[in-house]
């Protein structure tokens, strides 16, 4: 229900018992909060023991690289002076990588940030994003932080429903958010009609595309999206070090986009988002990417781990091309408490409107084995 601003009387009067909540403008107060996954330590501490496993924020279960472990701990000697605002190495590593230009590149606080800094440059009040239901959570309050409003569109089979999406949009448009793969639903939409999908929305609006869990992607199934913004100087695509390269706590994310939208991005960026060790641990992180790919392949091993357990007992799941599954449970939220009282945190998703599922990351063997083992007996 929308309730009414306060008023300016209300305000200056000192003995007024205002809800400081009324303060924030409407737009503010509609956001329903983030749930980020619950922390070992509060489980711990909940439950006095010692060895619970988180398998409930799709982090890297091996930790970063040895060579990213390093320049973290090199630049912590540095740590009294600011960072490079500009995160020159980093970007000039990217770069490279890319084959784009360091104009070209946006760093973050996370790829949350950067989600937050496309959002805020673009969006406003009166006009509208475009996302899927089921879809990181970040969009609908990147969206609503502007001010701007949100348009939901129903999935099919848990998927982005391209067709749909285009289709809702308005003239009032001025951004779509896809992830690719999905969280929490781990789904892939195809190189071909992500293609068509910016073939067929034209310029008139940007299309962030969410790749935080690309470099989980067999090399057949990897959209060459890098190299469509030749084409398409709309599209924003966003990556992260969270995921893959382990570095989730130093929180470092980027986009490669067009200069222009890169120069929209930077005008609402913190000068200093994104830290001297994080900066220095990411560079290290890229320059390692044969750890990459042993992470990946432990990723590739553990996800059959879980699905082939979830099949034997007799779960149903959504097939995922990332770190994390997704399977119906029964009784979702009693089975996840149930699951906590045994030291196993996975994700409830109602608040993705999957109410009778639960997402799994996929975490070192031992701990899969640990999360199957608990999951039997609680059923
Ligand atoms: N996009 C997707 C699809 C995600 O699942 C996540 C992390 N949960 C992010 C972006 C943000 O991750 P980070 O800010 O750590 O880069």
């Amino acid at each position: 229900m929308k309730r009414p601003s306060p008023t300016r009387s209300s305000i200056l009067d000192p003995r007024s018992t205002l809800d400081l909540c009324e303060l924030a403008p409407s737009h503010i107060r509609s956001i329903a909060p983030y749930q980020p996954g619950k922390p070992i330590t509060e489980l711990e501490r909940e439950l006095g023991i010692k060895d619970a496993v988180k398998l409930a924020s799709n982090e890297n279960p091996r930790g970063p690289s040895p060579l990213a472990r390093e320049a973290a701990r090199r630049a912590l000697e540095d740590v009294s002076r600011y960072p490079d605002g500009n995160g020159f190495e980093l970007k000039a590593a990217l770069a490279k990588r890319h084959g784009v230009s360091i104009d070209q590149i946006v760093l973050g606080n996370g790829s949350n940030d950067v989600l937050e800094l496309v959002a805020r440059a673009y969006l406003h009040p009166g006009a509208s994003a475009v996302y899927s239901e089921h879809a990181f959570a970040v969009y609908p309050l990147a969206t609503l932080a502007t001010g701007a409003t949100g348009i939901e569109v129903r999935a099919r089979d848990f998927a982005h429903d391209l067709a749909a999406m285009r289709q809702a949009v308005t003239e009032r448009t001025r951004m779509v958010f896809i992830a690719n793969p999905n969280n929490p639903t781990g789904t892939l939409i195809a190189r071909r009609e992500l293609r068509e999908f910016l073939q067929a929305v034209g310029a008139g609006m940007l299309v962030v595309l969410d790749e935080a869990y690309y470099e989980y992607l067999p090399n057949d199934l990897k959209s060459d999206s890098v190299k469509w913004l030749h084409d398409f100087p709309n599209l924003v695509i966003t990556r992260t070090f969270s995921k893959a390269y382990g570095l989730a706590g130093l929180r470092v994310g980027f986009a490669l986009c067009s200069t222009a939208v890169a120069d929209m991005m930077n005008r609402v960026r913190q000068p200093f988002n994104v830290s001297s060790i994080a900066l220095a641990a990411a560079e290290a992180a890229l320059r390692d990417q044969e750890f990459v790919a042993e992470s990946v392949r432990a990723n590739s091993e553990g996800m059959k781990q879980i699905t082939r357990g979830l099949s034997a007992l007799g779960l149903r799941y959504i097939p995922s091309y990332a770190n994390f599954v997704s399977f119906e449970a029964p009784a979702a939220e009693a089975l996840y408490q149930k699951l906590l009282r045994r030291g196993v945190i996975v994700r409830p998703i109602a608040n993705y409107a999957m109410p009778n599922h639960l997402r799994v990351s996929v975490g070192l063997e031992e701990e899969n084995d640990k999360f199957l083992r608990a999951l039997e007996a609680s059923l």
